[in-house]
């Protein structure tokens, strides 16, 4: 007892906290999908508050491109499961709290059995499939859910509150655009520290919710830009043509996603059987071509004006279908967009619409531009 009076001393002293704030952050349970950037952060925290007892739901292991940023694991942890190295961690911080590792990803089997015995759930995951998932689920189990996300030098954080606030698809409805996954890190980079000041403001979210103080994020998302410091709110309401949260039939909505996601699980696999090609090799095939080809740039013009790749042909993907009818399906293409990611789109329309030689230019502009750099 001694211990623990010490541990959580500084915040025991802090007005309106006391013993009483304590015992309720001990009684507590906190869910968090993902343990990434921002559920490295948020769990540290909540760990070390005293947050009684901790539910962490991942089934990625160790990379090194991780530890830029998810602080909870370590270099010779490369390979390891991350719940389980996260579990440790957190243990070793507060042995006083019990920390539940759950190898797994969330998903329509595992989602009531995970999350029902908590109070709050924090949504630490980095694409937008989970996202909405991880809101369905927390609309219909009634929980509150702490939302952040981040890319490139930009977050958000926000609290979805089931029928006192709008939920995530209120804010964003469910369509090809924002399943793309356009904006997770792989793809579009992001600066270490931001999951990181996101993930801390998600536990702060998390802790006043617990401790029923202060005023909650809800209906506003606060929108932080790490280059100019600015922080910004969004203030936004329920939709009320959301086809959640306002909708009579929300299983209706929850089949939707369901669907959507077996239909991205298909586009995934057709996108792996399409062969790629590094910007080495293009530049070989430039100089002794293997075969006749083209290559095209998916990209919007305005993108294209900032440098392109010579020589290439103009098609932005959202013409692609259309502008097919004037290709020859028999030749060769090699598809390419900014970063590789489009471009595994344009690839597949292709295919789709019967050409059988086509190529993703891996990296695309970015890699391309990197190789000149280093010549
Ligand atoms: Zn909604």
């Amino acid at each position: 007892m001694q211990d623990i009076l010490a541990r959580y001393q500084r915040q025991i002293v802090l007005p309106g906290f006391g013993i009483e704030g304590q015992q309720q952050l001990q009684a507590a349970s906190i869910a968090c999908v993902g343990v990434g950037g921002l559920g490295s952060s948020a769990l540290f925290y909540l760990a070390a508050a005293g947050v009684g007892r901790l539910t962490i739901i991942d089934d990625d292991l160790v990379e090194v491109s991780n530890l830029q940023r998810q602080i909870l694991y370590k270099t010779e942890q490369q390979g390891q499961v991350k719940v389980k190295m996260a579990q440790q961690c957190l243990s070793a911080l507060n042995p006083h709290i019990e920390v539940v590792a759950h190898v797994q990803k969330l998903d329509e089997k595992n989602a009531d059995s995970l999350l029902e015995s908590c109070d709050i759930v924090l949504d630490g995951s980095d694409n937008f499939m989970t996202r909405y998932f991880v809101n369905d689920m927390c609309y219909t189990l009634k929980k509150p859910l702490v939302h952040a996300s981040v890319s490139q030098w930009q977050g958000q954080c926000t609290v979805f509150m089931p029928e006192q606030s709008a939920c995530y698809r209120c804010l964003f409805p469910l369509d090809a655009e924002n399943l793309s996954d356009t904006g997770n890190c792989s793809q579009s980079g992001v600066l270490g520290v931001l999951p990181g000041l996101l993930g801390v403001l998600q536990a702060t979210e998390a802790i006043k919710l617990i401790l029923k103080q202060g005023e909650p994020l809800l209906g506003r998302m606060l929108l932080v830009d790490a280059q100019t410091m600015q922080f910004n709110q969004w203030v936004f309401s329920r939709d009320p043509e959301c086809a959640l949260c306002s909708h009579r039939k929300p299983s209706e909505a929850l089949a939707t996603l369901a669907q959507a996601s077996k239909q991205k699980k298909k586009e995934q696999k057709k996108m792996k059987e399409i062969p790629s090609l590094t910007v080495e090799e293009l530049a070989q095939w430039f100089v002794h071509p293997p075969q006749p080809f083209q290559l095209i740039d998916v990209r919007r013009v305005d993108e294209r004006a900032e440098g392109k790749i010579e020589p290439s042909l103009s098609i932005p993907i959202n013409t692609l279908s259309e502008k097919a009818a004037e290709l020859d399906p028999e030749s060769c293409y090699v598809v390419h967009c900014g970063g590789g990611r489009r471009s595994l789109k344009g690839a597949l329309i292709l295919r789709d619409l019967g050409f059988r030689n086509v190529y993703n230019l891996q990296g695309g502009m970015t890699a391309w531009e990197s190789r000149l750099n280093s010549i």
